[in-house]
């Protein structure tokens, strides 16, 4: 077994990010309890190996649109309603099924400034650390309701965020849950010769351009290059990053005892990388 696989299983504290395609049933658009059940199983479980779980969740606006019987293409507001709404919707079901295995989960909401603002981010970065060591099960989402989805002043998607939350709690795993099996040198739904790469040492400009504009998902937003940013700040900081497809969230085990599933990227400390100053720049 590779030596950065088998490294996994010591892992201390582990951000993993689920999108809304992996918890929707693609016929309805409406939740998959059997998903989110088995998720959530996982999460426990590590968490019963005595390791910190973070879980990174969209879903808000969908849950909020099929709630209203939305149909897209939806204003700003409307999706920024349908989050209020699906938010609450989602937080209710994740804490019913976590409670059913006798583990509590917490809700943090971020925004943009929760990073570049100095007070905000220290104070985010305590409730996590004070969480996590009453050992409760953080769920964080973007405050969608208060910040502008997919306009320039926000974090901008689910993938940067959880590799912000990485870097904000020193975890040192993050398993991004995608719809593709991981990183190709081309996007292979439309390039046939394109290749399956297993792992990545360090992230040249070359394989920084690797990145296409989508995953071919109709309902998340992160597309391969929101992976790779996530991958630069998440690796910058330290942490290993992993891209799995979600399809079977049972992968999350057995990426953590070593098996061979997606892209994985090897952490890369980088003392002089500011993740803070990084976002601030990056939507500026
Ligand atoms: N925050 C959005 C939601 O919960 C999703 C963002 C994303 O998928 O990247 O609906």
């Amino acid at each position: 077994m590779d030596n950065l696989r088998a490294n996994l299983k010591n892992k201390k504290r582990v951000v993993v990010k689920i999108g809304s395609s992996s918890l929707q049933h693609p016929e309805t658009g409406d939740l998959d309890y059997t998903k989110m059940d088995i998720l959530v199983r996982e999460l426990c479980n590590i968490r019963n190996e005595g390791k910190d779980v973070i879980l990174v969740s969209s879903g808000a606006i969908g849950c909020g649109r099929k709630s209203l019987h939305l149909k897209p293409p939806l204003t700003i507001a409307q999706k920024q309603a349908c989050a209020a709404i699906g938010q609450a919707r989602l937080m209710t079901t994740y804490q019913k099924i976590f409670s059913e295995y006798s583990h509590q989960a917490a809700q943090i909401l971020m925004t943009r400034n929760t990073i570049v603002a100095d007070l905000n981010r220290r104070n985010a970065q305590n409730t996590f650390n004070e969480l996590l060591r009453m050992e409760v099960i953080p769920i964080v989402n973007e405050n969608d309701t208060i910040s502008t989805f997919e306009v320039e002043d926000i974090i901008g998607d689910n993938d940067t965020l959880s590799a912000i939350v990485t870097a904000l709690t020193g975890a040192d795993l993050l398993i991004l849950l995608s719809d593709i099996d991981g990183l190709y040198t081309d996007d292979p739904r439309q390039n046939p010769n394109a290749e399956f790469v297993a792992r990545v040492d360090s992230l040249t400009d070359e394989r920084l351009r690797m990145g296409k504009g989508t995953t071919g998902s109709s309902v998340g937003t992160g597309g391969m290059e929101t992976k790779l940013t996530a991958a630069k700040i998440a690796t910058y900081s330290g942490a290993d990053m992993i891209i799995a497809n979600g399809a079977d969230v049972r992968v999350i085990h057995r990426i953590m005892e070593g098996r061979d599933y997606g892209t994985i990227f090897k952490a890369n400390k980088n003392e002089a990388f500011d993740f803070a100053q990084f976002i601030e720049e990056l939507h500026r």
